[in-house]
């Protein structure tokens, strides 16, 4: 059973609200990749999961803190009065293990996903100490990717390779046992210490002037919009896709609170930032019908 859901990166969200919209720098272009495949291979993990029958508790994306350290938990299982911790890795392509270091195929040495994982339990168990829950931590690396390869793959070490993900899962339903009421209180324990943003986050400086405005097509996200002075219609000339101006508006709008979440929502600021053939009546119609008016005339805004 799902106890905690995985929620998208905010900082990904927000590089990716942005990159249609200004240029990103070499280094925000290479998190945005990072944070979008990292992702990625978190989904595919869960969508794995779905299979489970066993009598368990799924926490997805957990960030705690212990003794002034943060650590982050992509996926952690409560089965069996025991933790089985999982760090999920979408690497593609042929990496080696050697003298516990982590290679690429062609000699790089990238950082050793195992002293990740350690670093995780390690924090884990201090967490666990500390709010008096001793529970046994089962960890692995999960790597999701099905073309990872490692050559010189060791037998003592708890990697898991794609061509055993499905054998994780039937080992995991084997489990006979049922939930009892402190594995309950672990999971309550552990989704209210969460703490929803990781606060050492780096983004971009970004501000309104700079950023290209205009609605972006949902399917192939040009801004070649045009919309019909009747219908309510909006459509793409680059890939010829419809839809209602009213959802092409709101989507917008979405992205402008993501990027300006302080800012109040006025009519003239949608209508601009939006910046479509479209009247203000038509703005203001929708901000009418979707949100709730505050103060009036001039100054109302909408939240
Ligand atoms: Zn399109």
């Amino acid at each position: 059973m799902i106890y905690k859901e995985r929620q998208e990166p905010s900082q990904l969200v927000l590089l990716r609200t942005l990159k249609s919209r200004m240029a990103l720098s070499k280094l925000d272009q290479q998190t945005y990749y990072n944070l979008s495949k990292g992702y990625e291979g978190e989904r595919l993990f869960d969508a794995l999961l779905q299979d489970l029958k066993c009598d368990c508790l799924v926490l997805n994306d957990l960030l705690l803190k212990v003794n002034n350290q943060t650590f982050q938990v992509d996926t952690l299982l409560i089965l069996n009065n025991q933790i089985h911790l999982f760090e999920i890795k979408n690497y593609k392509g042929d990496f080696y293990f050697e003298s516990d270091r982590f290679f690429q195929k062609d000699g790089t040495e990238i950082f050793n996903p195992l002293t990740q994982l350690q670093r995780t339990e390690s924090l884990l168990r201090q967490w666990l100490t500390h709010y008096q829950l001793p529970t046994s931590i089962q960890p692995s690396v999960i790597f999701i990717n099905p073309e990872f390869t490692l050559y010189k793959a060791p037998l003592d070490k708890p990697f898991i390779l794609p061509t055993q993900l499905n054998q994780l899962i039937k080992n995991l339903n084997y489990e006979q046992f049922t939930l009892n009421q402190r594995d309950k209180e672990l999971a309550g324990k552990l989704v209210a210490e969460h703490m929803p943003e990781h606060p050492l986050q780096q983004l971009p400086a970004y501000e309104y002037p700079n950023l290209k405005k205009g609605v972006k097509c949902f399917i192939c996200e040009s801004f070649s919009i045009s919309s019909t002075k009747y219908g309510g219609i909006v459509t793409c000339t680059s890939c010829g896709y419809k839809e209602k101006i009213e959802i092409a508006i709101l989507r917008t709008l979405k992205e402008f609170k993501i990027l300006f979440p302080l800012e109040n929502i006025t009519t003239s600021k949608i209508h601009e930032w939006c910046h479509m053939d479209t009247s203000k009546k038509t703005i203001q119609r929708i901000l009418e019908k979707h949100f709730s008016k505050i103060g009036s005339k001039r100054w109302s805004y909408y939240s």
